[in-house]
């Protein structure tokens, strides 16, 4: 008896018609990429991708954090005779020591000479009369659902207990590229997971406000980048010098519009840098009305100077939500250490909430917005992770 990995990807590759042999081959790079250092094989059989390894639960672990991937079960492959299956749907109902049971099957070898139905109910009628008065079937809510694909090879069982659920999501590099502003709060990791997810390439971009902020703050963001590195591939991250911009506002521009004047500097530095790296568009973890600089005038003020779309999917969530997805992916624990950010350095005691595009490009003449952001980028450093 043979066991191994069955994947099934997300139901939305399926609808993309011409494009969906582009998917699925992006899909099981992917995969192949996150096994390189695991032994294994993936074999198509009609459609269904099989992991065949000596490692099976290293193989569930990885492939299920595979963006794309719905669902993976070890399954056991036996040989497809109808003796056969009634035995195994015996042993695995057993097993689980349910009391209710469903036994479900796919025939995708048409040869095979009963139908779907036949076949469960001929299976179901031998589970009973072995396990007695101890089982009954339930159709709709089984505690052990046995599910049979019949295969032109070979015949794969597995139940519920053997279904892993994946992140789902869309494979990754399908769908573009993005500049992550990157902090080490809790929501902007959480914005890079939800693009990459998608299947956006990610980048990120940390502005340091040596030596207000520490290294340690530094290292902070590294670690994040790490994390997020994890679910993608290669992580770049830009740590762009940010110091002098600030300074520089300090002194020529009034107080209450530090804050969305430095915003606007942070969306220049990552659009130039984007524009400079061939990268799309822009994220930030930003989300409506959370804090003062997050209103629907602070966002529109920051977006005017940004030359791309900036995407920030928490926009519309909660943050709790927000929090839930944190610890979800591991980001939490490493977000909430305690140090310190450059917008917490240089806050206005009273900030404008309300800003206005023309008066802030007014307050900004006073500044050489051009060669401020050229020299921060030309300063920063780039680490891969
Ligand atoms: P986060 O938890 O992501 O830090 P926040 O709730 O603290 O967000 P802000 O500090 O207002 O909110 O930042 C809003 C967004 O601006 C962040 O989500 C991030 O995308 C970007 N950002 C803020 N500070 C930095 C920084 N030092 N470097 C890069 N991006 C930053
Ligand atoms: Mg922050």
């Amino acid at each position: 008896m043979n066991k191994l990995v069955l994947v099934k990807y997300a139901p939305e590759i399926f609808l993309k018609g011409l494009n969906r042999n582009k998917f699925e081959k992006k899909l099981k790079n992917n995969i192949t990429k996150k096994l390189k250092d695991v032994e294994h094989q993936i074999v198509l059989d009609q459609g269904r991708w099989f992991i065949k390894s000596n490692d099976l639960d290293e193989v569930v672990d990885r492939v299920r954090r595979v963006f794309g991937v719905q669902e993976v079960s070890i399954v056991t492959e036996i040989e497809g005779t109808l003796d056969n299956i009634k035995e195994e749907a015996l042993r695995r109902v057993k097993e689980s020591n349910a009391k209710t049971f469903k036994i479900e099957t796919n025939r995708a070898n048409k040869n095979f000479p009963k139908n779907s139905m036949e076949i469960s109910r001929e299976v179901g009628g031998y589970v009973l009369s072995n396990l007695g008065d101890n089982v009954s079937v339930d159709i709709h809510k089984p505690e052990c659902k046995v599910q049979v694909e019949i295969r032109e090879g070979s015949t794969y069982v597995f139940t519920n207990d053997d279904r892993v659920k994946g992140v789902g999501g869309l494979p990754y590099g399908m769908n573009g590229s993005t500049m992550l502003m990157l902090s080490g709060g809790i929501d902007s990791p959480v914005a890079g997971y939800l693009m990459a997810k998608r299947g956006v390439e990610l980048n990120c971009i940390y502005y340091h406000s040596h030596p207000y902020t520490s290294e340690r703050a530094k290292d902070k963001v590294k670690d994040l980048a790490k994390i997020l590195a994890k679910y993608t591939e290669k992580v770049n991250l830009f740590v762009v010098p940010f110091t002098e911009i600030q300074m520089e506002i300090i002194e020529k521009c009034r107080e209450d519009e530090l804050t969305i004047i430095m915003r606007r500097f942070m969306m220049r530095c990552a659009c130039y840098l984007s524009e400079k790296r061939g990268i799309q568009s822009v994220s930030t973890g930003e989300s409506i009305g959370q804090v003062a600089s997050q209103t629907m005038e602070g966002l529109v003020v920051s977006s005017d100077v940004a030359d791309r779309p900036v995407f920030r999917p928490l926009i519309s969530m909660d943050k709790e939500d927000i929090i839930d997805i944190a610890k979800d992916i591991d980001t939490f624990e490493t977000s909430i250490l305690p140090y310190e950010d450059c917008c917490t350095i240089f806050v206005p005691k009273h900030p404008k909430t309300k800003p206005r595009v023309l008066e802030i490009r007014k307050s900004e003449e006073a500044l050489d917005i051009d060669t401020l952001v050229e020299k921060a980028i030309n300063e920063m450093e780039v680490y891969k992770f």
